[in-house]
């Protein structure tokens, strides 16, 4: 792609906006941006850079303008001005496809509602191990934009892809495309839910030949849709053989495909929790399609640090035990979290909602739910879709629900925060509502 002389217009100022305009002025373009936000924080770099900025909201002439838009993962690509931009014929484009197209390395990409995470840490941890110098970032930290700057001395790079960013690629072709799991998720966002389950699927769209494509097959809207991937498929879920792919047996992973066989032990602690046991499964494949060996794949699983606010435990008092699942934004992650203990759980469900389907979780609050807490600003309409099914009761915010669950639970269960909501009613974001509630339980712990 050329993009010397080119108008490009970057929409959305955030960390993936400022990495995309950087290369496009790296490339030789005039580069504008704007941002709904009048004071983003990094408005005097890009403009000490030589960007010029349309902020605290979207003037129709840098529309018009531009040659090229490429638009940040948060912003919605049915934004008006956007629509008609691209009615008159101007390519649009988001920060990922970008990335992409001036990355200089074979990519491995992943997505799925939920794992996306943790899966593109451990086969960036597996890749590192295995001797490959490798990139890994995305949706996750670094934007693809920036990683591509550098990517002429690397091995491999590995992004976490959301669907809001397979919304917006067009050419984009991972050598190793990874699909965990599709659960409703951002149905504020989408028509329905064929709409989202198609837009992930699209991560695979453009993939030929050898490219590998690793796909869930004990998730029935992922294997069901296979036949969408053209590359050669590799399934994986708990029970085997699958060939080519992988699977759990005896206490090991066991790989077979891209005609290598390998066994390796399960791994314990945080990845050994059920779903993180496919996870596991989906990122050693992953590797395997890169060129790694079991050595590096048995060192990264070992020693693999888990991320924070994801079935994390915070502590214990008087036999009741406090997890943060901050992280469990949606429906189906809050439906892993109770799949994944084993005591009753007093439920911390709240934040904003997405249009979350919380009358699905019904016959699993039934069995596993003592009694559901209801907060912040879905509360009441989340505890009206699940009053049905458990005790529940609705609280203000997070700290009033943390203190009524501390009195109420029994010993033997387990308080759990998965909100199964973005955390935006009241936090920066899921990080600092965690943050919270470990305060939150070590005013209990200490109380
Ligand atoms: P993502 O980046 O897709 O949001 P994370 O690894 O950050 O994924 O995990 C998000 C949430 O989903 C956490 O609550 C986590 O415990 C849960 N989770 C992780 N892997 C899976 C999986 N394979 N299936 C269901 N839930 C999962």
């Amino acid at each position: 792609m050329e993009l010397r002389g080119k108008k490009v217009l970057v929409v959305g100022l955030g960390v993936s906006g400022r990495a995309a305009a950087l290369l496009c002025l790296a490339q030789g373009a005039v580069v504008r941006a704007t941002d709904l936000n009048p004071i983003p924080p990094v408005a005097d770099e890009l403009a000490a850079a030589g960007v010029r900025l349309s902020l605290g909201g979207h003037q129709e002439p840098d529309f018009s303008w531009a040659e090229l838009i490429v638009l940040s993962p948060g912003v919605d690509h049915r934004l008006p001005e956007v629509e008609q931009a691209r009615a008159a014929g101007t390519e649009v484009i988001g920060e990922l496809e970008l990335g992409w197209r001036f990355t200089k390395c074979p990519t491995v990409m992943i997505t799925g509602t939920n794992g996306k995470s943790t899966v593109t840490t451990l086969v960036g941890d597996i890749l590192n191990q295995a001797g490959f110098k490798t990139l890994v970032g995305g949706n996750l930290g670094r934007p693809v934009c920036d990683m591509a700057l550098e990517s002429g001395e690397a091995d491999w790079l590995v992004a976490e892809v959301s669907s809001f960013q397979t919304d917006t690629m067009d050419k984009l072709r991972p050598r190793v495309g990874v699909v965990l799991n599709i659960t409703p998720d951002h149905q504020d966002r989408y028509p329905d839910f064929a709409a989202y389950a198609h837009s992930k699927m699209r991560l695979l769209a453009n993939q030929a030949g050898d490219d590998v494509a690793v796909l869930c097959a004990d998730e029935p809207e992922v294997w069901s849709r296979r036949d969408a991937a053209p590359a050669q498929v590799w399934g994986y879920g708990a029970d085997g053989p699958k060939r080519p792919g992988g699977w759990l047996e005896g206490g090991e992973l066991v790989l077979d495909a891209g005609g290598k066989s390998l066994r390796l032990p399960l791994p314990s602690g945080h990845l050994a929790i059920g779903f993180n046991r496919l996870n596991c499964l989906a990122a050693c494949l992953a590797a395997l399609a890169c060129g790694a060996e079991a050595p590096a794949m048995r060192a990264a699983l070992e020693s693999f640090q888990a991320l924070g606010h994801r079935l994390a435990l915070v502590g214990e008092k008087g036999g009741v035990s406090f997890y943060d699942d901050s992280k469990g934004t949606n429906v189906g992650a809050v439906a892993a979290a109770l799949g994944a203990l084993e005591q009753p759980v007093v439920l911390l469900l709240g934040g904003r909602d997405k249009d979350g389907r919380f009358a699905d979780l019904g016959p699993l609050l039934a069995e596993r739910a003592a009694r559901v807490i209801c907060f912040g600003e879905a509360g009441p309409k989340i505890q009206a879709q699940i009053k049905d099914f458990a005790l529940s009761h609705t609280a203000p915010d997070l700290a009033a629900a943390v203190h009524e669950a501390a009195q109420t639970a029994a010993p033997g269960q387990a308080v759990l925060l998965s909100p199964g909501c973005a955390s935006f009613d009241a936090y920066s974001g899921y990080a600092q509502r965690g943050e919270h509630f470990h305060e939150l339980v070590r005013e209990v712990m200490h109380g």
